[in-house]
């Protein structure tokens, strides 16, 4: 069934740079890692290589965790690398309304349902279950999907909020990569609307990208998983699929996410050892291949030598570019 709100027409920026295509879009909830900023150099260099426009977006969905001083600390970092944004910068947390009016034009289609299960359940649920092959792993089991009304009722007597969950076809769904070319994945009931009311990124995400003329999402790896998920998502709302570019994760030398207490992960603690952003800016390149170990390189000199192609596939092991 066709969508019941035009959600293209929702965010600010748009209306001012028409030729949006790019973004980058942290969650102000610390300061940026190197992995987060070997990202945003991606992005922006994708996006000024064929001379759009580039957006920041504040994911402050976690009302609890984010902060106006993150989001300074991070605007700081990003244009200490030589990174700029055109228009204003939105942040999610302004545009609850929105991703409820999209919550309900779902839920008015038959697509949404409570469910009631906690984290815990929702492990234990997944562990227990005969594992059927086609599953995705780690999926939502669908427990409360099949849920009577008057369990429902007694949940509710009991005083369990719900999170809402999309009612999904368990269908796969493809998009195109810039690095990695045609991807498929599966999708599960992607959770709409946390227990505590709080959309969730998957909804916020898509509705944003579109209200703000975004065609191609630059962002870590780790969403790999969540981008067919979006792709659903964005069907059934109506919104274009943007093209994706997901970017190696910077890892430590065991390959796991980097711990800002562990080394020097950050602009800040690497300034603290001697570094500056220039320095930093030249081991980005460096590990990306735009440019040669030791060069000195500024954003603006790497616009032209930007190349999806050249990022290496792997992640990147921090330690080994830290030094002593
Ligand atoms: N806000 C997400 C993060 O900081 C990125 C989401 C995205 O780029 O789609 O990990």
């Amino acid at each position: 069934m066709a969508p019941t709100v035009a959600w293209h027409q929702t965010a600010g920026s748009a209306r001012h740079n028409t030729r949006v295509s790019g973004r980058f879009a942290p969650s102000p909830t610390g300061e940026l890692h190197v992995g987060n900023l070997r990202t945003a150099v991606v992005a922006w260099l994708a996006a000024r290589s064929r001379d759009d426009g580039f957006l920041v977006r504040m994911e402050d969905l976690d009302l609890a965790q984010s902060s106006l001083e993150w989001e300074r600390a991070q605007l700081v970092d990003l244009s200490e690398l030589g990174l700029d944004w055109d228009g204003e910068i939105i942040r999610q947390s302004d545009r609850f309304a929105i991703y409820r009016t999209a919550i309900e034009d779902l839920s008015a289609r038959g697509l949404v349902y409570p469910c009631y299960c906690s984290r815990r359940e929702i492990r234990q649920q997944i562990e227990s279950a005969v594992s059927a092959p086609h599953e995705m792993p780690g999926a939502y089991p669908g427990t409360c999907r099949r849920l009577d009304p008057e369990t429902q009722a007694r949940k509710r007597q009991q005083g369990r909020s719900p999170a809402l969950r999309l009612r999904s076809d368990h269908q796969a769904r493809e998009f195109f990569d810039l690095r990695l070319g045609r991807q498929q994945g599966g999708v599960d009931d992607v959770v709409l609307a946390r227990a505590d009311g709080v959309p969730s990124y998957n909804l916020a995400v898509v509705i944003d990208d579109a209200a703000q003329g975004v065609t191609e999402v630059v962002r870590g790896d780790d969403l790999l998983t969540s981008t067919p998920r979006q792709v659903l998502l964005q069907e059934l709302l109506g919104l274009p699929t943007p093209r994706y570019l997901h970017v190696p994760l910077v890892v430590d030398a065991e390959g796991k996410r980097l711990a800002k207490r562990e080394m020097p992960v950050t602009l800040r603690q690497l300034k603290e050892r001697g570094w500056s952003q220039q320095q930093l800016l030249q081991i980005l390149g460096q590990s990306l291949r735009f440019s040669s170990p030791g060069e000195s390189v500024s954003m603006t000199m790497l616009i032209d030598r930007f190349d999806p192609a050249l990022i290496p596939q792997g992640p990147m092991d921090w330690t080994q570019f830290l030094g002593d």
